[in-house]
């Protein structure tokens, strides 16, 4: 019997979605099974890294990598599946753009500390304890006496593919299991995309599957924009006709429309199509041109963008770190961190 090929599944910085995109698989999850022999994957199996170090270099056929790179260890272990592995796959927005924790790097370290650990309302730390490097554990009931000490922190979130070349990347927050299943298919049939693209999805906009698509004026305009949190939308009509931001004609399809079925305008999880340099320009621009402005005043031109208070959240969402302008803050050197790691 040929021995099967190994495939390594590693997260980085990770909400945990992408993994239950991978169990979301259901009964297709036999036949992965069956198919491939799973060498490493912390979230379910007690391999560790020493297991993967031992491995020759070249021996996993692909490593599916989902999170951004936050910390020190996130950049040792993709490097090392780098090494190990024919195919390095960048798995869902996180990994591939930096995602939604990725606009984190708005903010420096210091100030990512203080909102986590002091400010959010649903935080309670009246001593406001911080994180150290080191922390002394001792448990003398249960004879547990140990030092911990935590990862190092990165200044900002990276996209693997800053780190280390990426040979595909699967889009979504997180993936469908479909997308999974056509980009597995792809990989078992050798019948791939050319390196560096997109394997699993459309290489349309997502207008172009949507079901309301028919009900989106040619040339369309808009008198405001409006946010579904403060307004409803009608069924069964473009929800961009309406005024709702849906990023639909600048994002990525593949998805079968999830959201729009079910009245949400799309947050654009599928990220970028090909050719275009950058998700929230393109985004920006397009939000831009459709703004019927023609009978307005400026200042009417300012409330209709004003009344979407996060801009760069809402164009941004999965793509900061990989964005072309710079984002400073996270880069400035943090004082707490510095006295912390040295960093
Ligand atoms: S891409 Fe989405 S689902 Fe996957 S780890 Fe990032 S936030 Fe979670
Ligand atoms: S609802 Fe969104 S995705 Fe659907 S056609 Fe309108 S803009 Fe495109």
């Amino acid at each position: 019997m040929s021995e099967k090929p190994k495939v390594a599944w590693y997260w980085c910085a990770s909400c945990g979605g992408c993994e239950e995109s991978f169990v979301d698989l259901a009964e297709r999850l036999l036949k992965v099974f069956e198919t491939f022999d799973i060498v490493f994957c912390p979230v379910a199996m007690d391999f560790k890294r020493e297991d993967v170090e031992k491995l020759p270099d070249g021996s996993i056929a692909v490593s599916l990598i989902n999170g951004g790179i936050r910390m020190k260890e996130h950049e040792e272990m993709v490097k090392l599946l780098r090494k190990k592995s024919n195919i390095v796959i960048a798995y869902g927005a996180c990994s591939a753009w930096g995602g939604v924790p990725g606009l984190a790097n708005l903010y420096n370290l210091d100030e990512i500390v203080e909102r986590k650990y002091l400010e959010i309302p649903t935080i309670e730390n009246p001593k406001e304890i911080l994180p150290t490097k080191k922390t002394i554990v001792n448990i003398p009931e249960a004879k547990i006496k140990a030092e911990l000490e935590l990862p190092e922190p990165l200044p900002t979130l990276l996209p693997i593919d800053k780190v280390i070349d990426v040979d595909y990347y699967i889009p979504g927050c997180p993936p469908t299991p479909d997308v999974f299943w056509n980009a597995l298919q792809a990989l078992l049939t050798g019948n791939l995309p050319p390196k560096g693209t997109v394997i699993g999805a459309l290489q349309r906009s997502l207008c172009d599957e949507c079901l309301l698509n028919e009900t989106k004026p040619e040339k369309l305009l808009v008198k405001e924009f409006k946010r579904v949190e403060k307004a409803i939308p009608e069924p069964n009509k473009c929800l961009l006709a309406q005024g709702f931001l849906c990023m639909g004609p600048v994002t990525r399809g593949g998805c079968t429309a999830l959201c729009i079925k079910a009245n949400m305008p799309c947050t654009g999880c599928f990220g970028i199509l090909d050719g275009v340099v950058d998700y929230g320009g393109k985004a920006i621009s397009y939000f831009g041109s459709i703004l019927d402005y023609s009978p307005m005043e400026e200042k009417e031109i300012k409330k209709a963008f004003e009344s979407i208070p996060d801009w760069i959240g809402t164009i941004y969402r999965y793509s900061l770190p990989s964005a072309k302008l710079s984002h400073r803050a996270g880069l400035k050197r943090s004082k707490l961190m510095k006295e912390v790691f040295e960093i």
